[in-house]
């Protein structure tokens, strides 16, 4: 269902697709199409499952405060991606 996208980030981006697939797994095991700025979907939309589940909006407020009043950096593990 994915043979439609291109390839290679490189073609998308020549196509000005927003997506590619690369039949390969990303580095948390799905094989699941990319987006040009260089997350896999099925990342993505997991990590907007667990933002919303696991870290509520009330308290990532809280974190971000307490992280800047005290100059430590935001948990990365929230913020970045895979890929
Ligand atoms: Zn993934």
């Amino acid at each position: 269902m994915y043979e439609d996208l291109p390839r290679t980030k490189r073609e998308a981006q020549q196509l000005g697709a927003k997506r590619y697939f690369t039949g390969r797994l990303c580095c948390h095991g799905h094989l699941s199409p990319r987006y040009t700025y260089g997350a896999c979907i099925a990342c993505k939309s997991e990590q907007r499952k667990k933002a919303r589940k696991i870290v509520p909006l009330a308290i990532r407020k809280a974190l971000l405060k307490e992280a800047n009043s005290s100059g430590a950096s935001i948990a990365p593990a929230l913020v970045k991606g895979c890929h």
